[in-house]
């Protein structure tokens, strides 16, 4: 399967099909419905959580013919040239390539014609905090009078690169990251709809590893798909990621609490053979510690025998660990030296042990309370 072919099938064609921005969506639908449009909007927020998408969709719902509506028809010829991304009022500009101001001078002076086909001209600026400071007045000039027909649509990254000149002259939305469970949901839909199998952890994998962005998201559901066929597994997913399953985490923490570094460092190995991402693997780890600490507050069946001091001890460790295995020759050298540190500075003294003993056992789990 091609790339991006999954984000450009799925973008969302109606307010209802965006996800994770329900009070953007509402404000809009509003704005919409009581015919208050504004003559520019800018939408901020992190990489591929759907911008230009929603940007792109305002526009369908400025120029439907049967609009301006918040229910764009979809079949009007508008409507039907936005989604195939043809259509002749709106202008699309990409400002981290065109950064030049003569660029812009060429745009806004065609802002002065009326449109070719519709109501409005619409012009789509993303990541409009790349404009030159001279673009940016270029840009300015417009925005201050805008012609009637005229409605500005832009996207950035970074809002707060942008002068206040231009924030104040903007209805700003501040788009939110997908939670893991937004994301989830939406990816079980599509692959339903791709009649793809795909078990529950796998999905959840999916989604933590998009970290928030449909678009991320969505060329990893590619690569999935084209790595598993039509049944998603979690070991198959954990192998394509370099992920380590939860299990060997949980051995790890067992070598830790056992002191036994053999067993330790022989699996950071076979993690390394299979290809494991260290930075992942640590940020499970941590994760795990954090489930622990949880669990002993919240007084859950908890279900390794280990001290809350503990916990933080290693925890810490970890997190440093994590923030400087870029610093390291190599990634598994890092992790290593992070295991390493985990073992050399195990409390033994919390047990009443003076010396590290050799391969010890947490035999007495009443001295490590749970
Ligand atoms: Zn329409």
């Amino acid at each position: 399967m091609p790339s991006h072919v999954l984000a450009r099938k799925w973008r969302p064609q109606s307010f209802a099909e965006v996800i994770g921005q329900a009070v953007i969506v509402q404000a809009l639908t509003h704005a919409l419905e009581s015919g208050r449009l504004h003559h520019a909007y800018l939408f901020s927020g992190t990489r591929g959580i759907g911008k230009t998408s929603l940007a792109r969709l305002l526009a369908k719902c400025f120029s439907c013919e049967k609009g301006p509506t918040a229910t764009p028809c979809g079949q009007c010829n508008p409507c039907l040239a936005i989604a195939q991304g043809n259509y002749l009022d709106l202008l699309e500009i990409d400002a981290a390539s065109r950064t030049k101001v003569e660029d812009t001078r060429e745009l806004l002076e065609s802002v002065q014609y009326p449109p070719i086909m519709g109501r409005y001209k619409i012009i789509l600026i993303d990541e409009v905090h790349m404009l030159s400071g001279h673009s940016f007045n270029a840009l300015l000039k417009t925005l201050e009078e805008p012609p009637k027909h005229v409605i500005f649509l832009l996207a950035t990254t970074e809002p707060e690169k942008l002068p206040n000149t231009v924030l104040s002259r903007c209805l700003h939305f501040t788009l939110k990251p997908l939670t893991n469970d937004a994301l989830s949901q939406h990816f079980n839909h599509i692959l339903q709809q791709e009649n793809i199998n795909v078990d529950p952890n796998a999905l959840t994998l999916i989604a933590k590893s998009a970290r928030g962005s449909v678009r991320d998201g969505l060329s990893l559901l590619e690569r999935c798909i084209a790595f598993c066929g039509g049944d998603i597994t979690e070991a198959k997913i954990s192998g394509l990621l370099g992920l380590a399953d939860s299990h060997s985490v949980q051995k790890l923490l067992d070598s830790l609490l056992q002191n036994d570094a053999v067993s330790g460092l022989t699996l950071i190995r076979a993690l390394a053979e299979k290809g494991a991402d260290f930075t992942v693997v640590l940020e499970a780890f941590i994760e795990l510690l954090h489930q622990l600490a949880l669990q002993q507050v919240l007084q859950k069946e908890c279900t390794v025998a280990i001290t809350s001091e503990r916990i933080q001890l290693y925890y810490q460790i970890a997190l440093i660990g994590r923030r400087d295995l870029a610093l390291a020759p190599d990634q598994q050298m890092g992790f290593e030296m992070t295991y390493l540190r985990l073992l050399a500075f195990q409390p033994w003294d919390d047990d009443g042990d003076t010396a590290p003993p050799v391969k010890k056992k947490l035999s007495n789990p009443a001295m490590n309370p749970i």
